[in-house]
């Protein structure tokens, strides 16, 4: 009887359990796959497939996806103590070196913003009309330099 009793508890605690784990991977996906979602959302109104900072970040969540899933293999005692810390290892040193390109891309972008900006500062300069010294008030002429008198007519130009 005791025997028969313990035997139907183990059962029902190994089924709450099961259900638990069930529970706890279905709210994990609930929570990841928006955020997912969302991502491609975003990729997907740009003409290219993706841009190389959300691939980056993709990957970087493919990657945390795993070391959780590691842990809990780990936790579950699916995995040796050494197997566990050496994947675990890779792991972060894939994380680290995915969050430094991201980096890089990231600085590097910046720096292209900040040429363009400059670029086209230039740009607007030389489309820029000349200053007033420059042109003679009779002929119209856009002398090179600020000058006491045109290049073309002679005439004085007042500064
Ligand atoms: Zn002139």
């Amino acid at each position: 009887m005791t025997q028969w009793l313990n035997e139907s508890i183990r059962l029902a605690v190994s089924m709450f359990l099961a259900v638990g784990l069930l529970i706890a991977g279905g709210l994990a996906a609930f929570v990841v796959t928006p955020l997912l979602a969302a991502e491609t959302a975003a990729g997907a109104s740009l003409p290219v497939d993706v841009t190389p900072l959300a691939d980056l970040k993709r990957r970087r969540l493919v990657v945390y996806e795993n070391l959780k899933d590691l842990e809990f293999e780990y936790q579950a005692g699916k995995i040796a103590a050494q197997d566990y810390q050496s994947l675990k290892q890779n792991y972060l040193g894939e994380a680290a070196a995915l969050m430094a390109t991201s980096q890089v891309t990231e600085q590097l972008k910046e720096t292209d913003a900040v040429l363009e900006r400059e670029i086209a500062a230039r740009r607007a300069l030389r489309k820029a009309p000349p200053p007033q010294d420059y042109v003679c008030p009779r002929c119209g002429y856009e002398n090179p330099v600020p000058v006491k008198f045109c290049g073309e007519c002679g005439t004085r130009i007042n500064h």
